[in-house]
């Protein structure tokens, strides 16, 4: 049974959030996720049904706390305890300025009004397009969208137990009402991160959504 939506794509208290659609996330990248260059065509027809787009960009000066290079004798995907927190060390990606970084040239959302970049402060990670790693750090997002009187996100993108996820869950918490569009996102699967990512979601009021349910 379909979840009744509360809000449409199209409704201008509506904002479709795109995550990190950048060529170091897509297959050949620096941190690949299978397929994620699969679901260019699929956000650009979801994005061309919303008035509101608000695109992420994972964006860290070069070496990064979260870079497993930053960290001496640590290799890629081993987790360590940082002063916030446990963290869990990447291979070097999107690194600003370079193609890494760049947004996927195909994703056809001309019309997005905002592109937050996030994960820029050098000793903090963010996956979250709302609060950095250290859970006290506001990109300010969540202003930006209340303060345009958007209350309802629907989330998409890379990855989905990472960034779209922390995301989400933050969106939630910061009081929207919040869909992840399920079949929008793809993950990296890291440890049991898909399936906690869907239990978090539940817990939370995350509504799971495939974007065939959004017709308008
Ligand atoms: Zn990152």
């Amino acid at each position: 049974m379909n979840t009744p939506l509360s809000r449409l794509p199209s409704d201008p208290r509506s904002a479709l959030l795109v995550i990190d659609m950048q060529y170091d996330f897509m297959p050949g990248g620096a941190l690949a996720v299978a397929e994620g260059d699969g679901l260019v065509p699929l956000l650009n027809r979801l994005g061309a049904r919303f008035r509101n787009v608000v695109i992420t960009q994972d964006w860290h000066p070069a070496e990064h706390i979260s870079f497993a290079s930053s960290h001496a004798g640590r290799d890629p995907f081993d987790s360590i305890t940082l002063p916030y927190g446990p963290q869990t060390l990447w291979p070097d990606h999107c690194i600003q300025g370079t193609r890494g970084a760049e947004l996927h040239a195909d994703l056809d959302l001309a019309h997005a009004q905002l592109i937050l970049r996030k994960g820029c402060n050098a000793g903090i990670d963010s996956y979250s397009a709302f609060v950095e790693a250290d859970r006290t750090t506001q990109t300010g997002l969540a202003g930006y969208l209340k303060e345009r009187g958007i209350d309802s996100l629907f989330v998409a993108g890379l990855a989905l137990d990472f960034c779209v996820a922390w995301s989400a869950l933050d969106a939630r918490a910061a009081g929207f009402n919040t869909w992840v569009i399920a079949d929008a996102c793809k993950a990296i699967d890291l440890g049991g991160s898909l399936d906690k990512a869907w239990r978090d979601f539940q817990a939370a009021g995350v509504v799971r959504i495939d974007s065939a349910e959004l017709t308008v």
